[in-house]
């Protein structure tokens, strides 16, 4: 397993994450051989959001003497209506929930406190401005949560929520499908597959700037529907000319800004090997660009910092330098700040550049990289 930094808490998550929901009403001993293969593996992040306490007491039964070895993010809202999900945003009713979650999990503590499913100003305000979140610093102040976290399919939102200050870790949506949709179209509509394919331009503008933030904030990003419910993989239902395999999906995932971890949703021990094989698997099978290009020429000239211009003979991690340098192209003080000593901490920098153009002839969208390196150099003096 590889771990990365979540961000200021300073803790290491692996890359590759549980998703829960997959297991909600199925028999414990598939439960029970998802989740430690999932600790197995080397595993130490999962999502339990699913209010019911029949999987999550069967969760907590397979985590037995093994709380220690993973983290999870419990949410703050996820609750039940006539045995139905069902969001709410009354304080007792969410306190109930998160107290019986870790009664269920036969634990004292929850590693991160989900503000739950927060895609709009309503709820932003339900939330934000309400006992909701004074609960959820009091559970952090009281050591019962390591952190607070937020979970949203909106970019806008979602922006809004990290810059709140109050959240450690930010929950999100990503896969190469819904980065590319316009943002009047709603996600959702991707997923029922009431869309239509000619609008799947380019980058989203606000899903990027939500990104670059949380790189800027040094927010960690914990990831769902990583394979779009599925539909990325199907033939039918994929918006590419191909589909995507699992491991695309998550090494594309995992190559936006600020991701710490992704959180596949498995049902069996198969599932997260699968998923986890990730680790060992040939780079030319993770490439997800020939999907990306697939679909439009929009894209050409944007990094979308897939690495394929590597290897660079000054040791540049080209990627690395076009992301911080478009995090500071955004904002300026970015370079005053975190982003700058992350630029600084690099082993080579855009000033190492030698102009032999190799790079150049390997990007498949064309990316400008020598003058993006002079100007990474002009920026960030380096
Ligand atoms: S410069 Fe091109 S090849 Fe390199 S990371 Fe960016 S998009 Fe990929
Ligand atoms: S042009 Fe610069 S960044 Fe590109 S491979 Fe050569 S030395 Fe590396």
């Amino acid at each position: 397993m590889q771990y990365r930094r979540l961000g200021k808490t300073g803790i290491q998550a692996s890359i590759i994450g549980l998703g829960t929901e997959h297991l909600d009403r199925k028999d414990y001993s598939i439960v029970e051989e998802t989740i430690h293969a999932a600790l197995e593996t080397g595993i130490n992040m999962m999502d339990v959001f699913m209010p019911g306490s029949d999987v999550r007491q069967k969760i907590g039964k397979a985590l037995k003497g093994n709380r220690d070895k993973v983290m999870i993010q419990g949410h703050i809202g996820s609750t039940e209506l006539n045995q139905l999900y069902y969001t709410s945003r009354d304080l007792s009713v969410c306190r109930t929930y998160f107290e019986n979650l870790m009664r269920d999990l036969q634990t004292d503590y929850i590693d991160f406190g989900m503000l739950y499913l927060i895609d709009n100003e309503q709820t932003f305000h339900q939330v934000f401005h309400s006992d909701i979140v004074r609960y959820a610093e009091k559970l952090k102040k009281d050591g019962i949560i390591r952190g607070i976290g937020a979970s949203s399919h909106d970019p806008v939102i979602a922006k809004k929520i990290v810059e709140t200050g109050i959240v450690d870790l930010l929950m999100f949506s990503i896969n190469p499908a819904f980065d590319m949709f316009p943002a009047d179209m709603h996600i959702f509509g991707y997923l029922a597959n009431e869309y239509d394919k000619s609008r799947l331009l380019e980058f989203d503008p606000k899903r990027l700037e939500l990104y670059r933030t949380c790189e800027m904030l040094d927010i960690p990003i914990t990831v769902m529907k990583t394979l779009g419910g599925g539909r990325l993989l199907s033939e039918e239902y994929s918006p590419f000319a191909k589909p995507l395999t699992v491991h695309q999906c998550i090494h594309y995932a995992l190559s936006r800004p600020s991701v710490s971890s992704v959180l596949v949703g498995c049902q069996s021990r198969k599932e997260v090997e699968t998923a986890v094989a990730y680790l060992e698997a040939d780079p030319a099978d993770l490439d997800y660009t020939e999907a990306i290009r697939s679909m439009n020429s929009n894209f050409m000239g944007s990094c979308v910092y897939c690495n394929h211009c590597q290897p660079c003979p000054a040791g540049i991690d080209i990627a690395a330098v076009t992301k911080y340098l478009d995090i500071a192209s955004m904002d300026k003080n970015a370079v005053s700040q975190g982003i700058g000593q992350h630029y600084r901490e690099l082993s080579a920098h855009a000033s190492d550049c030698i102009q032999c153009g190799s790079c150049e002839k390997r990007c498949p969208f064309s990316v400008p990289i020598i003058s993006n390196m002079e100007k990474a150099r002009s920026i960030f003096n380096y």
